[in-house]
């Protein structure tokens, strides 16, 4: 990013080891990639409907703020995340007139018609529905009583067996609070619930509304299309159209695309996170097919090689090869930013989180904290902070095991904004290296509409 964004609230508390510590905005947001700042969103906005303590706090009048994304447009520069107050709360120099609007999700669309949509699209679910032998009891609008006597109106609901199954539809405004509080809602009543989207809606996917259900579900969004309905009827079993979002190795750069695929309901019933774990998993692999067998080869050297401490030197010709496909920086480039040393972290906390046994697991730490150690003492440390950032977001098991004087030099180095953020620049080489944060790093909304045949 070579210009500093203006934001209303600069800088923001957040918990560190010592107690609460002020770190820059833009150390937060100015890196932070699409999946992150949805799962962000969704993070901050269940602890906020919780009752918990904020997740982040304006560093002026410490109130708890939250995370949006100010006006409309392709969704690919930073500069226009921010940290915004909740409307309610106490006077503050950094509160904006924009601050006020909590619900960023895009415009309204003229409420006539989009009730008369909403009314055909659910009577169409209910339809689909009506033709599986496995559902019963369909019905618009009922209320479904929880724990604790909470309750939510799906749009279309109905028994899957024995198991309750209930649908909402998002036509063209979504609004984090309402998505964040139904997700928690049915998965702690143990209720398989689907957000569906209508076809006329699919050029609409890149609005913050949309992101926010389908980058916190590994990239997935279910639409009712006609050949879903048309399959439903054939084989007696509900269908739906899986929108899944992957990585397209493009000639000038790697960019996301939609995938269409119609599967039985059965397929979008899991829990959320073993759906997000599926399609992140999905998006790797995906990315990986595309390499050619020579990148594949130079990539299996480097994760051997970056287990140890090499120098950048040390496999510079396995790095220009996989740079060559995966349009990554230069040897030199990548030498300059000390990129073997994010290396050599990643490859521990990959090696930390995959461990078998609790020994491992101890060795492992250490290796962590040791490669971490390296990284933050580096000329570069400041450009990296994001980095530790992301994986303290991707990884929350992460957290515990870094040692508190690492966490304090991290929160140190994030006091202020850096114009350099090497996780971005070196985002498509640590994806393609690194499979398993190949969907937080590259993740992003398709500037193209899915293609609905059928
Ligand atoms: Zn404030």
């Amino acid at each position: 990013m070579s210009t500093q964004p203006s934001r209303a609230i600069q800088t923001v508390q957040v918990s560190g080891p010592d107690g609460p510590v002020t770190i820059a905005a833009g150390a937060i947001l100015d890196a932070m990639t699409a999946a992150q700042f949805a799962e962000t969103r969704n993070q901050v906005t269940q602890s906020h409907l919780a009752g918990e303590a904020p997740v982040y706090r304006c560093g002026s009048c410490h109130g708890p703020v939250f995370v949006t994304r100010r006006g409309e447009g392709d969704g690919s520069n930073n500069a226009r995340l921010h940290f915004v107050h909740y409307a309610t709360g106490e006077p503050c120099e950094w509160r904006s007139g924009a601050s006020k609007v909590v619900n960023i999700g895009g415009r309204k669309f003229d409420g006539r018609q989009e009730g008369e949509a909403h009314w055909n699209f659910k009577h169409r679910v209910a339809e689909a529905m009506a033709c599986d032998k496995r559902i019963s009891k369909i019905v618009l609008e009922k209320r479904i009583y929880g724990n604790e006597s909470w309750w939510r109106q799906p749009d279309v609901s109905g028994l899957f067996g024995t198991r309750q199954l209930a649908f909402d539809l998002q036509l063209a405004t979504a609004e984090i609070r309402t998505i964040s509080g139904r997700n928690t809602f049915y998965e702690q009543n143990g209720i398989a619930h689907v957000w569906v989207v209508a076809p006329s809606v699919i050029d609409q996917l890149e609005r913050q509304g949309f992101q926010d259900l389908y980058l916190k579900a590994g990239g997935s969004i279910a639409c009712l299309t006609s050949a879903a309905m048309a399959m439903s009827r054939e084989t007696a079993e509900m269908h739906l159209t899986n929108l899944r979002l992957i990585p397209r190795l493009g000639d000038h750069t790697i960019f996301c695309v939609w995938e269409t695929d119609h599967v039985p309901i059965d397929a979008l019933i899991g829990p959320i996170g073993n759906r997000a774990a599926v399609g992140m998993a999905h998006f790797g692999k995906r990315l990986q097919e595309q390499l050619p067998s020579e990148a594949r080869h130079a990539i299996q050297q480097i994760r051997e090689l970056v287990r140890g401490t090499p120098a950048l030197a040390d496999f510079a010709g396995e790095w220009a090869v996989v740079s060559k496909t995966a349009h990554g920086r230069s040897v030199e480039k990548a030498a300059g930013d000390d990129v073997h040393l994010a290396m050599q972290l990643l490859r521990a906390v990959e090696a930390l989180l995959t461990a078998p046994n609790d020994a491992v697991r101890a060795t492992c730490t250490d290796q962590v904290n040791r490669r971490l150690g390296l990284l933050i003492a580096a000329r570069t440390a400041a450009s990296w902070a994001s980095l530790v950032e992301f994986l303290l977001r991707a990884e929350p098991e992460l957290k515990a095991a870094l040692v508190r004087e690492h966490v304090t030099r991290l929160r140190h180095l994030q006091r202020y904004a850096t114009r350099f953020h090497l996780v971005e620049m070196h985002a498509r080489m640590l994806a393609v290296i690194f499979q398993r944060w190949a969907f937080g790093l590259l993740a992003q909304p398709p500037r193209h509409a899915p293609t609905l045949r059928g």
